[in-house]
C-alpha cells in the first residue's frame, strides 16, 4: 500500500495476505464450488499445461497491462513518493481553462464514407458505444440487420471513454462486470478484480477488435434530433454536424450519465485556474502534482479523485454536502491461471448474475435484522465486511432497505468499522455523524481503497457545505471558492465531481420528438414516462436501455443491458417477422408501468432521500423513483411476459 500512509487500511494492497484476498472475487459462487476452487486456484501448475499454447502471448499482454496499470496507479498517486509521477505523460498540455459542459461540443465530422455517410437508410440505428450499444450492435449484426452505431466519443467504452479522471475505477468486480460473449471473455484476462479506466478501455478495444464492431460505427457523432415518420415507418435522425440518417428502429443506449450536471455557482466564469467536470477530464490528464486543488462533491467520482489526488497535491480541499458511506473495495491482483481455471464455468457464473437482485453475485440474506441475536448479527455483518466490495450493501438483511430500525443496525455497523480510520476529530464528526445522514444503502455506497486515510492527511481539508450543518459555497472568485462563512480559499484546479442529470438527462438532451409533435424534454418535465423501461409511448419503434424505469442504477451495468438488449433484439425480430410497420406502447400501459415503478419504490426507504435513485439533485428536477426496484431477476420475467402478444402495445401493420 501507499508509502506515507502509516495507518493505511490493508485491504487493497494486492498482496495475498490481505484478509479480503480470495473471498472478494465472486465469493458466493466459489463457495458453492469450493472443491473446484481449492483444486484450481492453488497455482499448482496443472492449469498451466492446459493453457500453455496461449500462455506466452497472454502473459506478455497481461504484463504490459500490469505495467500500464502500475504507471496509472503511480500517476493516480497511491504512492505519494513516486518520483516523476507524470514521467509517462511527458508531453502533457495544459487543458483549456474553460470546461466543456455538453456532449454536442465533442461532435465533429470524421469521414464521409461508410457509417459516416450522409443520408443513410438502414434497419437499426444505435446511439451509444458502451456496454449497451456494443451488445445490441453484436446482436443486430448476428440477426442480419443493417445497423449503424453513433457515439459522441472516439471509440468503444461509453462511460470508460469519458470518465478518465484520476483514480477512475469500476465498483463491480470482474467477471461480473463484463459481457457474456464467449469469444470476448475467452480471449481476455484482467490484471485485477477491480480494473481502472485504462484497463476497461483496453477491454473495450478488445471487444471491438474481436467482434469487428467499429466498421459499422461513426464516432464523434452526436445525435441532436430524432423524429419518427409514421408514413414510412422510419426514424429521421440528425447529428450535431448536420448529417441525416433514416432507420426503422432506433435504439438509445446513451447510458445514465450522458448529461453532466454542473451547478450554477455564482461567478463560476470568473475563476482563472483550471476547472473541469470529472466526466470531461481530458485524456492527457491535468497535472495536479504540487498544486492547490478543490474537489466539489463526494459521490463515486469524488471519492476516487480525492483518494488519488490527496497524496500528490500540495493542498486538496474536499467540499462535501453529504458523507459517502463508502465501503472497502477489496481490490487484488488476478492471475491468468485463476481466470483460465474459471473460464469453463463462465456461462454459469455470468447467467447467475441474472438470478440475483442487483445483477451481481450478492443477494440479500433471507433473514430479517431482528430475527438474529445481537451476536448473530455481528457475526453476519463481520462475514459481509470480510467479503468486502458491495457485500454489506447487497448481501444485508432482507428488511434493511425497507425498515428504518433495521437500517440503523447496518449504519451503526458501518460507522463502527470505518470511523477509527480518521483520527482528526473535526473531520470524523463530518464523515461519521452519530445520526445517520440518510438510511444506509439508499445512496450507492462507493468502494474505496484509502479514502479515509487520505481525508485524514494534514494537506487535505474537509469543508462541510451542507445547507443545514455547514457553510455552503456562495460563489467563485478569480482565485478560488467562497463559502458562506466569508472564507475564500485559493486553488489552481477545481474538479467538479458534481455528477449528472442522472438517468433521464441523456435522453432529454437528444432532441427526441414524438409522433404528437412534442419534445421528450418537455414531456418529462413532470417526470419520466416509459413502458417496461425499454419503450416510450409516442415514440414508435424506439427502444432504450440502462435508462429510466429499468433496473439501471440498482443493477450491475452489463447484467442489466444484456437482459434489456435481448428483449430489444427479440422485439425487433418479432416486429420484422410479423411485417409490422411499427409498435407503440399505449399511454395506459405506460401509466401503469409508472405506477409499478412508484409502488415498488414506495415499499423501500429510497424515497426518503434525494439521491441518484430519485433522479439526482438537479434543481427543479422531479424527485421520483427512476429505477425498477423489484430486482433484475423479477424485471427480466416481467418484461418478457409482455413481449409475446405485444401486451400494452399498439401494433400497426405495413
Ligand atoms: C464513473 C462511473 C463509474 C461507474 N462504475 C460502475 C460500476 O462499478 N458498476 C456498474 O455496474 N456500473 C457502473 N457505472 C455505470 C456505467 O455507466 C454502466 O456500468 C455501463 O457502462 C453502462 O453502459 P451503457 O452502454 O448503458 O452506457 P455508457 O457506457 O454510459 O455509454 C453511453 C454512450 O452513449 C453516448 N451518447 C449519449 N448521448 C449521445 C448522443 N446524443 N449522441 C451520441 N452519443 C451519445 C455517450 O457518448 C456514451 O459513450 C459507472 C458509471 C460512471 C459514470
Amino acid at each position: 500500500m501507499a508509502q506515507g500512509f502509516p495507518n493505511s487500511f490493508n485491504v487493497d494492497s494486492g498482496n495475498s495476505n490481505s484478509p479480503y484476498a480470495a473471498e472478494a472475487w465472486i465469493e458466493p459462487w466459489l463457495l458453492k464450488h469450493s472443491t473446484f476452487y481449492r483444486k484450481h486456484l492453488t497455482r499448482d501448475g496443472r492449469q498451466e499445461s492446459k493453457s500453455s499454447r496461449r500462455a506466452s502471448i497472454i502473459d506478455a499482454e497481461i504484463q504490459s497491462r500490469k505495467n500500464s496499470v502500475a504507471a496509472t496507479e503511480r500517476n493516480d498517486s497511491e504512492d505519494s513518493t513516486a518520483a516523476g509521477a507524470y514521467s509517462t505523460m511527458a508531453d502533457i498540455k495544459e487543458p483549456e481553462r474553460i470546461i466543456k459542459t455538453d456532449l454536442w461540443q465533442f461532435g465533429a465530422r470524421q469521414r464521409t464514407d461508410g457509417p459516416y455517410a450522409d443520408n443513410l437508410d438502414i434497419d437499426v440505428l444505435i446511439v451509444g458505444a458502451g456496454f449497451g450499444g456494443a451488445y445490441v450492435l453484436y446482436e443486430m449484426r448476428k440477426a442480419g440487420y443493417s445497423t449503424v452505431l453513433y457515439d459522441a466519443g472516439t471509440s468503444f467504452g461509453g462511460t470508460w471513454r469519458w470518465n478518465v479522471y484520476p483514480g477512475a475505477r469500476v465498483d463491480s468486480p470482474v467477471p461480473i462486470y463484463e459481457l457474456a460473449i464467449p469469444e470476448v471473455y475467452n480471449t481476455w484476462h484482467w490484471t485485477t478484480n477491480y480494473p481502472d479506466w485504462r484497463e476497461l478501455q483496453a477491454y473495450f478495444d478488445h471487444v471491438d477488435k474481436t467482434l469487428e464492431l467499429s466498421k459499422d460505427c461513426a464516432f464523434k457523432s452526436v445525435v441532436t434530433s430524432a423524429e419518427f415518420d409514421e408514413s414510412d415507418g422510419k426514424w429521421n435522425v440528425v447529428t450535431a454536424d448536420g448529417r441525416k440518417a433514416k432507420a426503422r428502429f432506433l435504439v438509445v443506449a446513451a447510458g445514465f450519465a450522458a448529461k453532466r450536471y454542473i451547478p450554477g455557482f455564482e461567478s463560476m466564469d470568473k475563476f482563472r485556474g483550471t476547472m473541469c467536470h470529472s466526466s470531461f477530464w481530458p485524456n492527457e490528464g491535468i497535472d495536479y502534482k504540487g498544486k492547490r486543488v478543490a474537489v466539489i462533491g463526494t459521490g463515486a467520482s469524488g471519492v476516487q479523485m480525492i483518494q488519488a489526488m490527496g497524496p500528490e497535491a500540495t493542498q486538496l480541499d474536499v467540499y462535501q454536502r453529504t458523507p459517502n458511506l463508502a465501503l472497502p473495495m477489496g481490490k487484488r491482483d488476478l492471475t491468468k491461471e485463476e481466470q483460465d481455471a474459471l473460464k469453463p464455468y463462465y456461462p454459469e457464473i455470468l447467467a447467475y448474475r441474472e438470478r440475483c437482485f442487483a445483477g451481481f453475485h450478492y443477494d440479500l440474506c433471507e433473514r430479517n435484522t431482528f430475527d438474529d441475536t445481537p451476536e448473530e448479527r455481528q457475526a453476519h455483518f463481520d462475514k459481509l465486511w470480510k467479503q468486502a466490495g458491495f457485500a454489506l450493501w447487497l448481501g444485508g438483511y432482507k428488511d434493511y432497505l425497507f425498515d428504518d430500525k433495521a437500517n440503523d443496525e447496518a449504519y451503526k455497523y458501518w460507522r463502527k468499522c470505518q470511523s477509527p480510520r480518521v483520527k482528526n476529530p473535526d473531520k470524523a464528526r463530518i464523515l461519521f455523524p452519530e445520526k445517520k445522514p440518510h438510511p444506509f444503502g439508499v445512496k450507492r455506497p462507493c468502494l474505496e481503497q484509502s479514502y479515509y486515510e487520505v481525508l485524514d492527511r494534514d494537506n487535505v481539508g474537509l469543508i462541510d457545505i451542507n445547507e443545514k450543518s455547514g457553510t455552503p459555497i456562495v460563489g467563485f472568485t478569480e482565485k478560488g471558492i467562497k463559502t458562506s462563512d466569508g472564507k475564500e480559499r485559493e486553488y489552481d484546479i477545481i474538479a467538479l465531481a458534481t455528477g449528472f442529470d442522472v438517468v433521464t438527462g441523456g435522453m432529454t438532451s437528444m432532441g427526441l420528438k414524438s409522433i404528437h409533435g412534442t419534445l421528450l424534454k418537455d414531456e418529462w418535465k413532470e417526470g419520466a414516462q416509459t413502458y417496461l423501461g425499454t419503450t416510450i409511448s409516442g415514440y414508435p419503434n424506439m427502444f432504450h436501455l440502462y435508462g429510466p424505469h429499468g433496473p439501471t442504477l440498482l443493477a450491475n451495468g452489463p447484467s442489466a443491458v444484456e437482459i434489456q438488449g435481448r428483449w430489444i433484439r427479440d422485439a425487433i425480430n418479432f416486429a420484422t417477422r410479423q411485417k409490422l410497420k411499427y409498435i407503440n406502447p399505449s399511454k395506459e400501459a405506460s401509466d401503469e408501468w409508472k405506477k409499478r415503478i412508484n409502488d415498488l419504490g414506495n415499499l423501500t426507504l429510497f424515497p426518503t432521500t434525494r439521491s441518484t435513485y430519485m433522479g439526482g439533485t438537479v434543481p427543479g428536477k422531479k424527485n421520483e423513483m427512476t429505477c425498477y426496484a423489484g430486482g433484475v431477476n423479477a424485471y427480466k420475467d416481467e418484461i418478457r411476459g409482455k413481449l409475446t402478444d405485444w401486451v400494452g402495445f399498439e401494433v400497426v401493420a405495413n
